[in-house]
């Protein structure tokens, strides 16, 4: 079961992260599925990538968050399958909990699958498996396409995300220093830190 990892990793008395109902086959068919950006500042600040496939969020941890230069190969690591239910979490994971720290609703949006081999288009999962993926986003900040490419193997092996040279690639973009703030509520990192603490941890 891909939600035993996630699961496991939490406390769902402590953290208000949502423990994930089961939605077998993932959601109604016909609907666009959907990817997800979180700003992350936990023990070290990064940005978690994730993409719905076959019913749960693929996700990576990006460090540097995406871009929009397509010269830009940013670095992202593999972490656990994740419910649909988080692409809507916003908030504060307490101290000593796993991920402990504030996460932001940084992008969302729907994706499309535009991962092609001799002119036809290679299923997400298959695709994620040959460590070769392209996705066009539709997002608030992010629009077109991106890359999530495997490079080296075993235990070497990482991902990188890139931006596709496509309408939507502005080597003068930098959304993640210009465009800081929640997708939701709007609010910045801080505001959600000094909001959503819980009152336990607000001394
Ligand atoms: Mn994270």
């Amino acid at each position: 079961m891909a939600k035993t990892g996630y699961r496991k990793k939490r406390d769902f008395s402590r953290t208000p992260e949502p423990r994930g109902k089961s939605r077998k086959g993932g959601r109604k068919s016909g609907k666009e599925p959907i990817f997800v950006i979180q700003k992350h500042d936990a023990s070290t600040l990064h940005y978690d990538f994730r993409i719905e496939v076959d019913g749960v969020l693929k996700s990576w941890a990006v460090p540097k968050g995406p871009s929009t230069d397509p010269r830009q190969k940013r670095l992202a690591i593999p972490t656990e399958d994740h419910p649909l239910d988080y692409a809507d979490f916003e908030g504060v994971i307490p101290e000593e909990e796993y991920g402990a720290g504030t996460v932001l609703l940084w992008d969302r949006g729907t994706f499309e699958n535009i991962t092609q081999k001799d002119d036809e288009t290679v299923a997400i999962a298959k695709a994620l498996q040959q460590g070769h993926v392209l996705v066009r986003l539709h997002g608030k900040k992010l629009t077109g396409g991106y890359a999530l490419q495997r490079t080296g193997k075993g235990k070497d092996a990482k991902w990188l995300l890139v931006k596709m040279d496509d309408d939507n690639a502005d080597a003068r973009r930098n959304p993640v220093s210009t465009e800081p703030k929640s997708v939701l509520s709007g609010r910045t990192i801080e505001e959600i830190e000094n909001e959503d603490a819980p009152e336990e941890a607000a001394q």
